[in-house]
């Protein structure tokens, strides 16, 4: 999605897209040559895979592990009672959100590796 795009520029957007295939297709046309070429050209153009998607190369053992501050990534944190404190900037989380953002973090970092305790505990 673009955004603050200027409205006189021909773009069309994501939700917009249902709607233009709709009208496109009330209009009443024969599939010639011409629409054949562009259709193998738009064919020859998708691409699978984003170009703007630059993941650097990681694996489990060489990544540091430990719960983050929530808001400034510090690995510099104390449990006090049920909560994670920060001793970077003083940012307070309840222990049970941690752990389950960093859940989150795993999973996204390793989406085809099965959560186990050992692992999260890790
Ligand atoms: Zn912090």
């Amino acid at each position: 999605m673009l955004y603050q795009t200027p409205l006189n520029k021909p773009f069309i957007f994501p939700t917009q897209i249902n709607r233009y295939i709709k009208k496109l297709s009330m209009i009443p046309s024969k599939v010639n040559e011409q629409h054949k070429i562009i259709a193998n050209k738009l064919i020859s153009l998708h691409s699978k895979d984003s170009p703007f998607t630059q993941i650097p190369s990681y694996n489990y053992d060489q990544l540091r592990k430990g719960i983050t501050c929530g808001k400034c990534t510090s690995f510099l944190i104390s449990v006090e009672g049920r909560k994670c404190v920060c001793k970077e900037c003083g940012h307070e989380e309840i222990i049970a959100a941690a752990v389950m953002r960093n859940v989150r973090e795993f999973k996204l970092l390793f989406p085809n590796q099965k959560i186990t305790t050992n692992v999260i505990h890790d």
